[in-house]
């Protein structure tokens, strides 16, 4: 099969009419599935602002009745990959009234606490250390069959906690393989192309299990180019006939999880000797209360991403619940590592190994800034 061109069969036709359409992109009060529903307009909007607000009836809100209309607002544009420029992708945020954001509308607490790094005058507080966040994801996921089960996942045949397929190429522990690196390479191209950051990708450990990274994005931009990435591969999954999953327990009990690794810098950690604030963070991190933290790195109802970090076999993967731990270069089993690179260097960033791959970006953006430079949960 050859690699997709992301597009429509049809996108070639001429736009006689010059209209253009967009497609909006939003969340549920799951903070995990996508959803999409799609206008036409006039003209190409130049920016986010000239794209209209819209209304839309979202069903299971957080009130549990059984629909209620909501209030779409545009906050981020992209190229369409599917139907190509000038029709535009466009991020929403979800709204009761045009003053009252929804309840699992998290990118506003984001946004608001991205506003607090600006230095104040008034209060002297926050100094230069805290300018421009930036942020960048490590988006693990599972292409899935109709049972939700990894596509090549064969227990009879392969015992998944000795196998290593990390980074493997024509490896025949998957016979779907192909098919996978087919998706993940369209998903790059349509990244590419829609101008959505991303920054590389590579095979992981699991039984049809994928990486890629998002970043580094500024502030609240990291969650809108995340959820972006995650509504293009799912777009993508539909045209090959699978599905893919960013639950981070996907199958309990076996090796079988999945990450979202946070990485984090201010302007002063990635300048020259900026290990000094990487470590500064740090120890704010760890002497903030875990819990508080550790809840909005998972979405999920049923603390699915505590599964993940409790599951069996993977002590030299994954961080402890209950432990803070922190390390240079390949200690993955630590909370917060700081890349062996980055300690050469003597600045750039950290990552926290704990979000899980379903996390909230906005949510979990949130929070680190929070705990690591605003010392909110001291
Ligand atoms: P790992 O070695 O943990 O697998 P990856 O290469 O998969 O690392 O991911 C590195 C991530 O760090 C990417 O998402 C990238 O955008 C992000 N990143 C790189 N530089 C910075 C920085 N200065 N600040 C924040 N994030 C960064
Ligand atoms: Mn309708
Ligand atoms: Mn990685
Ligand atoms: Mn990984
Ligand atoms: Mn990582």
């Amino acid at each position: 099969m050859a690699t997709k061109e992301p597009g429509h069969l049809l996108s070639g036709i001429r736009n006689r009419t010059g209209k253009v359409i967009l497609e909006y992109v939003f969340l549920n009060h799951t903070r995990c599935d996508i959803l999409d529903q799609t206008r036409v307009v006039d003209s190409e909007p130049r920016s986010v602002g000239d794209c209209p607000i819209w209304n839309i009836n979202l069903w299971n809100n957080a009130e549990q009745k059984d629909s209620q209309e909501m209030i779409l607002k545009p906050v981020a544009m992209f190229e369409n990959p599917f139907f190509h420029s000038p029709h535009k992708l466009v991020m929403c945020d979800v709204w009761v009234s045009m003053e009252t954001p929804s309840d699992f509308n998290t990118r506003v607490g984001c946004t608001k606490t991205m506003n607090r790094l600006d230095f104040d005058p008034v209060t002297g507080y926050c100094p230069e250390k805290a300018r421009e966040p930036w942020f960048g994801i490590e988006q693990e996921y599972y292409v899935i069959n109709d049972e939700g089960i990894p596509c090549s996942y064969d227990p009879e045949k392969f015992n998944y906690d000795t196998l290593v397929m990390y980074n493997h190429v024509g490896h025949p522990h998957n016979k779907n393989v192909g098919l996978e690196r087919e998706l993940s390479s369209s998903h790059f191209l349509a990244c590419l192309y829609a101008g959505v950051k991303i920054g590389g990708r590579n095979r992981e450990n699991g039984p049809s299990q994928w990486e890629y990274q998002i970043g580094p994005c500024e502030g609240v931009a990291i969650g809108d180019h995340l959820y972006m990435s995650r509504y293009i591969l799912h777009r993508l999954a539909e045209t090959f006939g699978v599905r893919v999953s960013f639950r981070p327990a996907p199958l309990p009990g076996v090796r079988t999880i999945a990450g979202g690794h946070l990485n984090f810098s201010t302007v002063q950690m990635r300048e020259e000797g900026g290990t000094r604030y990487i470590m500064h963070a740090i120890e704010m991190l760890s002497k903030s209360h875990q819990q508080e933290l550790f809840k909005c790195y998972d979405p999920s109802p049923d603390s699915e991403n505590t599964k993940r970090m409790e599951s069996q076999n993977t002590e030299h993967w994954i961080p402890k619940v209950e432990e803070f731990t922190f390390g240079v270069g390949l200690k993955r089993s630590t909370t917060v590592r700081i890349p062996k690179l980055v300690d050469m260097d003597g600045r750039g960033y950290f990552e926290d190994r704990r979000p899980g791959s379903n996390m909230d970006p906005y949510a979990a953006a949130d929070v680190l800034v929070r705990a690591c430079i605003l010392g909110d949960f001291l």
